[in-house]
């Protein structure tokens, strides 16, 4: 078993601890063919980059590209916030972005009424597992997310119809190995229900990255390794 990509990796752009090129140098260490950052998007009141900075990562990212070219592929991410029913932070123009994961974040500001949901029910408030999941699928079509960051954290969603949203529209489900937000079961379900299933850090230092032991630990308990789209056998 190999583990070839990870996609969900923070630095000290947001609040993560390392650099975008000590992430870079992890996963060349660990053999990674694919190494994202993926930067909390501008949405995020408390973590989001924009303006500048977000300037002066996306050129940082160029820099790593051609610097690592032939070693490993490293990919300019962005992790979306949701914003409201169906709304997000994902840009209208994503050209400069290699992979765009989306979830539900505190610390957003409402863009619709379902807005202050997000921040009622991510502060403990009453859970609309269903109405969840139908917002974020509908704003990742919208807006071509490539994966859904770490379902069921701060908000429940509904996994059955979540995972056959994400089976037509093609979008990966992730299992996060920071949160460990879904159960066994719950991987389980969303694999039979042919939603494809990615496993990702959340690394917040470069010593984490591609450390995948909490998420790889709950896909083996839910029979489900071997359909890991970014592991190898
Ligand atoms: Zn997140
Ligand atoms: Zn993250």
């Amino acid at each position: 078993m190999k583990i070839i990509s990870d996609l969900h990796t923070h630095t000290y752009y947001s609040h993560g601890k390392g650099s975008p090129r000590d992430n870079v140098l992890r996963a060349v260490e660990l053999g990674l063919r694919e190494v994202a950052v993926s930067e909390h998007a501008s949405g995020n009141i408390y973590y989001g980059v924009r303006g500048k900075k977000l300037e002066r990562l996306k050129e940082e990212m160029r820099a790593l590209k051609r610097e690592f070219a032939g070693r490993i592929d490293v990919k300019t991410g962005l992790e979306c916030n949701m914003t409201g029913f169906g709304k997000s932070d994902i840009p209208k123009d994503r050209s400069e972005y290699d992979v765009i994961l989306l979830g539900y974040h505190k610390g957003i500001l409402p863009a619709n009424g379902f807005g202050w949901h997000i921040l009622f029910e991510s502060f403990g408030g009453k859970s609309t597992p269903r109405r969840n999941a139908e917002s974020i699928m509908e704003a990742a079509d919208k807006g071509k997310a490539d994966i859904i960051s770490h379902p069921n954290l701060y908000l429940e969603v509904d996994i059955p119809y979540m995972a056959e949203c994400a089976r037509q529209l093609g979008i990966l489900l992730e299992v996060n190995s920071s949160h460990v937000s879904l159960t066994p079961e719950q991987i389980k379900t969303a694999h039979e229900r042919g939603a494809g299933l990615i496993v990702g850090s959340d690394a917040h230092r470069a010593e984490r990255v591609g450390d995948l032991k909490n998420a790889l630990a709950s896909c083996a308990e839910a029979g489900v390794l071997e359909h890991i789209v970014n592991i190898e056998w």
